[in-house]
């Protein structure tokens, strides 16, 4: 029986942004110059409608990257005054979107330097964030129709995606043509600072997006609830959209759409039937890539017995061969954790359990990637942000209580199955609640368009990132019947 909320549908792959070639050496140099040449840059906001000055430091490093500028209640009060839906004719929408894409792809150098050194991003993972936001402004801008949008939409978004999250969600809201308040994570301020400014520079006009950075506690509040906000994008914690939702319920018209994406207590099976140096890859990738800080991230692998002993000692010596390190050395494969109090949580989470095996230390701000002893996904309390996978075992009988645990949890967002055996795949696939199901490869790095991406549950509302049914969202229900 399916329990997948959407039907399904075939997404085709389509042509996305380019990538970079990691073996060609040259490329490499002339990337590395490039990026030596802006390391020292300081930068400084300039279009965050704030007025209080933030100086703003690496993760782990003494480096100053540069000037924020946050608001104070009064100022995104205002804001909320000044932006106007976008009513321009819908393929203007789409040419400035489109033009926006260009751009982002012409400022490569100067945005992996900041998502290195705002965000402490390996070069991996800047690459793939800046094609993941070239994506969904190319993407979202095919669906800007003359469909009258909702009006005014307030986005909120997450450090770990402090561009790709950040640019889709106002992507799409502007192209069905509403006017945006922009509310990026604090941790990230300088990037979404110079994101906007590449798109005011592609024709997005100032006064249908206002960036609003600032404290969450003081800001947040004002751009969910006051009247004049007509939808509200959130992605981040399950407990603040929680609040968010609270807030809109007792300030904004009823009904007026929350479009979440939360958190995961995301699992992986692995059965005997794997192949085992694709599972451990696929397990390094999903667990440890992006230092775990992404809300699909592998959390709680679970291994059939008989091949436990074998995977576990190949999956420990691949820890240990992952470099820790600095975001901005191109070979590190692990960067630092976001700040002092998210690594303080990931600390004490380890401290209060079994290890099985950690990899290499890295620095003050960094966490070993770790493997820790559990029963089960039962054991698992809260997400846990960081190199973390829990690992437990099971016999071949105990398949569909794993299962039915995995559903219990509440979250449904990614699902890893290494199995060789179709059937099992189908079965498996139909039955986990998760939103996006990944069978014989790693479970992070959706692909806008071919793989939309977004869960059920505690994981978010859908619809789902990168997919058809996304902008829709951001429109009124609009029918003109006329009598001859
Ligand atoms: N879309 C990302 C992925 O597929 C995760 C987004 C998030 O961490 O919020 O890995």
């Amino acid at each position: 029986q399916s329990k997948l909320c959407e039907p399904r549908e075939i997404f085709t792959p389509r042509v996305n942004s380019d990538g970079f070639d990691w073996v060609d050496p040259d490329a490499r140099s002339k990337l590395q110059a490039a990026l030596d040449a802006v390391a020292d840059r300081t930068w400084e906001a300039a279009q965050s409608v704030g007025s209080i000055h933030k100086t703003v430091t690496s993760p782990g490093r003494d480096d100053i990257v540069g000037i924020a500028r946050w608001a104070t209640a009064a100022e995104a009060v205002q804001a909320i005054t000044e932006v106007t839906p976008w009513t321009v004719d819908p393929e203007n929408r789409r040419a400035v979107l489109y033009r926006s894409a260009d751009l982002y792809e012409a400022e490569r150098v100067h945005l992996i330097s900041l998502l290195m050194r705002e965000a402490g991003k390996t070069l991996i993972d800047c690459i793939n964030e800046i094609r993941e936001a070239v994506d969904f402004l190319r993407y979202y801008a095919e669906f800007a129709d003359p469909t009258p949008s909702v009006g005014i939409v307030t986005c909120i978004s997450p450090w770990n995606f402090p561009l790709a999250i950040f640019t889709g969600q106002i992507a799409a809201a502007l192209a069905a043509g509403n006017g945006v308040l922009a509310k990026p994570a604090e941790q990230t301020s300088l990037i979404a600072d110079y994101a906007v400014s590449l798109l005011i520079d592609a024709g997005v006009p100032p006064e249908c997006l206002r960036l609003v950075s600032g404290e969450g506690a003081i800001v947040g509040p004002i751009l969910t609830g006051t009247a004049g906000i007509h939808a509200v994008a959130f992605t981040g914690s399950t407990a603040t959209a929680q609040r968010i939702n609270r807030t809109m319920a007792a300030s904004l018209t009823p009904g007026t759409p929350l479009i979440a994406e939360t958190g995961g207590q995301n699992a992986m099976i692995v059965d005997s039937t794997a192949l085992l140096e694709q599972a451990v890859r696929d397990i390094i990738a999903s667990a440890f890539q992006s230092a775990g800080q992404r809300c699909s991230a592998l959390r709680m692998l679970y291994v059939q017995e008989d091949i436990a002993p074998a995977l576990t000692e190949m999956l420990t010596g691949a820890m240990d061969a992952l470099v820790v390190g600095d975001s901005t050395d191109f070979a590190t494969d692990v960067g630092p954790i976001i700040d002092a109090t998210a690594k303080a949580r990931i600390d004490a989470h380890i401290a209060a359990s079994t290890i099985v095996h950690q990899g290499p230390k890295g620095g003050s701000q960094h966490v070993a990637p770790t493997l820790l002893r559990v029963n089960g996904i039962n054991d698992l309390a809260d997400e846990v942000f960081g190199p973390v996978c829990h690992i437990a075992t099971f016999a071949a009988g105990e398949l569909p209580q794993v299962i039915a645990d995995i559903n219990a949890s509440g979250y449904g967002l990614t699902f890893g199955l290494h199995s060789r055996i179709d059937s099992r795949v189908e079965e498996i696939s139909q039955q986990v609640n998760a939103g996006n199901i990944y069978v014989n490869r790693n479970q992070i790095g959706a692909v806008v368009g071919s793989q939309p991406f977004g869960g059920h549950g505690l994981s978010g509302t859908g619809p789902k990132a990168g997919g058809p049914r996304y902008v829709a969202r951001f429109h009124r229900g609009w029918v003109v019947s006329a009598l001859d």
